[in-house]
């Protein structure tokens, strides 16, 4: 039995004045049933830390290094990130593929390092639309799933299905378009990390919100949601956390 999530992405937005939504985050919703996890900027982590300290909201970084320390000028390494307060790192997300042109090797690398110094990494991975509408999803995300996790992530590694014409556009796929790639890689998976697979959480990320979260969480496979810009607002990404506490989510 997996335990859902909801993770947030602040992506380059926010500010200390900002924590003041982590803080009512944190006053409304004190005990939820599915995992919290909120990922700021790396200035933001320690700060976010203290808010969500004695709660059972972790915090998380956006990027790592892929070696574990040395002359990497702009830098962080996982252990950095751990030492500020983080549990989790996201990792290989479509703007960073796109921005800084990761490739999944690169990715795998920055996993292995993010496991190795503790932290639980979020692998992203999802296909542009030019990719779906020429009948390549599949395909991609399975490449993406084979090259960007490495053999040593283990039950506790989670990947995000993030379609990458959904994320911030509003868009999101149909809900048979959710469940067609999310048992393709839980599939996958299983053929690659057998039993472990049943405890990996499979996260949809792109446009969730208060309004689809319900029936997003209720697709087979769907884990929780990483989710953008509504993870700014206690209000908003508190309404997503609810819909993934209802019974009726997988
Ligand atoms: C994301 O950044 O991972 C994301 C899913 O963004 P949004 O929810 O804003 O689409």
């Amino acid at each position: 039995m997996r335990r859902r999530l909801a993770a947030g992405n602040w992506k380059m937005n926010g500010s200390r004045a900002a924590l003041a939504e982590v803080a009512a985050l944190v006053a409304a919703h004190p005990a939820p049933t599915c995992d919290v996890l909120l990922c700021p900027p790396a200035t933001h982590i320690v700060w976010m830390s203290e808010v969500t300290s004695g709660s059972p909201i972790d915090v998380g970084g956006q990027d790592c290094h892929p070696n574990a320390s040395g002359a990497h000028t702009g830098d962080i390494a996982a252990a950095m990130l751990k030492d500020a307060g983080a549990s989790h790192v996201i990792l290989g997300h479509s703007e960073r593929r796109a921005d800084h042109g990761e490739t999944d090797d690169l990715i795998r690398a920055k996993a292995e390092t993010a496991i190795a110094a503790g932290l639980t990494p979020v692998i992203c991975l999802g296909e542009t639309l030019a990719q779906r509408d020429a009948g390549e999803t599949l395909a991609v995300v399975g490449r993406q799933l084979a090259g960007s996790v490495p053999d040593s992530a283990g039950a506790r590694t989670i990947i995000a299905y993030e379609p990458v014409w959904a994320i911030g556009t509003g868009r999101t796929p149909t809900l048979e378009q959710i469940a067609e790639v999310h048992a393709f890689l839980r599939g996958g998976l299983r053929q690659r990390f057998g039993a472990a697979a049943e405890g990996m959480r499979l996260l949809y990320g792109g446009s969730v919100k208060p309004e689809n979260a319900g029936q997003i969480f209720a697709v087979p496979d769907v884990d929780g949601a990483l989710v953008g810009g509504a993870s700014l607002k206690a209000a908003d990404f508190g309404a997503i956390i609810t819909a993934l506490e209802a019974p009726d989510a997988t």
